[in-house]
């Protein structure tokens, strides 16, 4: 039984170099690729942020309890991009 145990291991030597260096290089794309998706996800999401109106907002309140009295559910999120009830901050 241990003789067929080595015969095996001695047939399958060669290809465990290889295999191994096949499965590491897998991995570390694996890493890159999630790692590159994550900053376009990022990147994506930051413009999207950038496009909330709310800061330059009349009616925004900058209070945690009551955002805006106009819109309370959608201010200073993505719902209050393209608010209809925007009008820019005159100071
Ligand atoms: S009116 Fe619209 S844009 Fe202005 S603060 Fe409220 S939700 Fe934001």
């Amino acid at each position: 039984m241990l003789s067929l145990i080595l015969r095996l291991i001695h047939m399958v030597q060669p290809l465990i170099i290889p295999l191994c260096l096949i499965t590491a290089w897998v991995f570390i794309l694996m890493l890159v690729s999630s790692v590159i998706a994550m900053i376009i996800d990022v990147i994506k999401r930051s413009k999207k942020m950038h496009q909330i109106p709310c800061s330059h907002c009349q009616y925004f309140t900058n209070d945690y309890r009551l955002k805006c009295p106009v819109n309370p559910f959608q201010a200073n999120t993505e719902l209050a991009i393209n608010c209809k009830d925007y009008h820019i901050r005159e100071n």
